[in-house]
């Protein structure tokens, strides 16, 4: 057996954090290969390692001083190294990324130090060996994750390593610069060595057992899932289900290696499993819920709408023409909406109207701001009727007014349209009468 483990941030966040970790990883021996997050929040009010990373770049790019943001991150790994009675030192690493940052290096650069530097502490610690990501990870000139290339040298270069520390979060581009995924890309790196090594399972260690059926900061202690397919998972993930990077599965995925979601500060419960597919089926109708603020619906009123051959390709072609990409696009006979990430659109929503205006002649066309979408998700949905019923009429109890309902063409979701500040009453509505209600 062959296991790769990945530890968040608060897993890794201070000494007494690397000690589960270490007992952990010493609890199995398949546990070859640990990527590791830079060090987390301590508790609510710290900040991540990471993000101080982000500050530094900020105040050296406008060439104010860094000094004590970077001596708070200094103290981070002192701390551990302390802590944990570590031989190595991290002096002269720290005065490379010192000069670097004078220098004017790239932001990625700087972010990826704080998994860099937690990698080699926890090389020591364990006594693994320590491969840096810009070796074994590589991205395309245009940025782009090289699969090819990587699990092709990430292979040949583990196959001789029986254990190793591989740090997450970056790898490098053909000119050797440092680039990172997006944020929370630690569990793509644990994804990618996983499908490289053909790991037996791939376990992601977090602060929390598992998936829950909720975000746990809007559903007081929800339920677990104990089991859940990728697609849910990537749905869920997605709509800001944020326990897993959405892209994390990718890799996996295609090797059928299954996800196993644990929690460091409670090493003995079973956590969930996300697996390619089960016949298993969920508690509950629904597997999960998730969804995220910050959307802005395009309303297109035309009569007859339906039978204007190219229609909808013109609406699109005034969005692609202006660089936005959708997320939804629910339609009616004469009506279209187009739903779009706030932040994006917002800057550029006078040039996508007139271009609308000039390619379609609609109507009328209304702009919504400040929606929220949230995703019901569930492989059960398939074969239960009435769910979309269920959902509104709960939604209506709780009194939130439905601005869009969206059922994906694989039943596997159904998006609902809120105002964002209905949102924590849309999710919790939505739970009782699936999960609460069934109990
Ligand atoms: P890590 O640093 O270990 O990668 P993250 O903070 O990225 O951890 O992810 C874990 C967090 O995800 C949890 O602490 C929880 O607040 C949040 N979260 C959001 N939605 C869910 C969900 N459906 N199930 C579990 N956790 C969730
Ligand atoms: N440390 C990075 C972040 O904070 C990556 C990760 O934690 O996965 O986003
Ligand atoms: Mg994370």
């Amino acid at each position: 057996m062959n296991k790769v483990v990945k530890f968040g941030g608060s897993s890794l966040s201070c000494a007494e954090q690397f000690e589960k970790v270490g007992h952990i990883i010493g609890l199995d021996k398949d546990r070859r290969y640990v990527v590791p997050s830079a060090p987390g929040k301590r508790d609510s009010k710290d900040r991540k390692v990471t993000d101080l990373l982000y500050e530094t770049y900020e105040l050296a790019v406008n060439k104010e001083d860094f000094s004590g943001v970077f001596a708070e991150i200094e103290s981070r790994y002192n701390d551990i190294i302390k802590g944990l009675k570590l031989g190595v030192s991290l002096k002269d690493e720290f005065a490379t990324i010192r000069k670097n940052l004078k220098n004017g290096i790239g932001s990625d650069y700087v972010a990826s130090r704080g998994e860099y530097l937690n990698g080699i502490l926890l090389a020591d610690y364990l006594g693994y060996a320590f491969v840096d990501a810009a070796e074994v990870i590589f991205f395309d000139k245009d940025g782009n994750f090289d699969s090819e290339k990587t699990y092709k040298v990430m292979r040949e270069k583990l196959e001789g390593i029986e254990r190793a520390v591989i740090p997450g979060f970056y790898g490098s581009m053909p000119d050797g610069t440092i680039k990172t995924f997006s944020r929370g890309g630690s569990d793509i790196t644990g994804s990618i060595v996983a499908r490289s090594v053909k790991a037996d399972v791939y376990e992601n260690w977090t602060d929390v057992s598992g998936f829950f059926v909720a975000d746990p900061r809007i559903i007081t202690d929800p339920e677990n899932i104990e089991m859940i397919t990728y697609s849910e998972l990537r749905e869920l993930s997605y709509m800001g289900a944020s326990v897993l990077h959405e892209d994390a599965i990718f890799p996996v995925r295609r090797e059928g290696i299954p996800i196993n979601i644990r929690n460091t500060n409670k090493p003995e419960d079973n956590g969930s499993w996300i697996v390619q597919s089960t016949g298993q089926k969920s508690r509950f109708v629904i597997t999960g819920i998730a969804g995220k603020k910050g959307f802005c619906s395009v309303n297109i009123e035309k009569d007859k709408m339906n039978s204007e051959v190219g229609f909808g390709r013109k609406v699109l072609q005034a969005f692609e023409d202006n660089n936005i990409s959708f997320e939804h696009m629910p339609s009616g006979i004469d009506t279209m909406t187009i739903i779009v990430h706030q932040d994006e659109f917002i800057e550029k929503e006078q040039r996508v109207v007139s271009e609308i205006n000039r390619l379609t002649h609609p109507d009328n066309i209304d702009i919504e701001s400040d929606l929220a979408l949230i995703a019901v998700v569930g492989r059960g949905m398939r074969s239960s009727k009435g769910t979309s019923g269920r959902i509104f009429s709960a939604l209506a109890h709780a009194n939130v007014n439905v601005k869009m309902i969206d059922q994906g063409s694989s039943e596997l979701n159904i998006i609902i349209g809120v105002k964002n500040e209905d949102f924590e009453n849309a999710i919790r509505a939505i739970y009782n009468i699936f999960v609460v209600a069934q109990l």
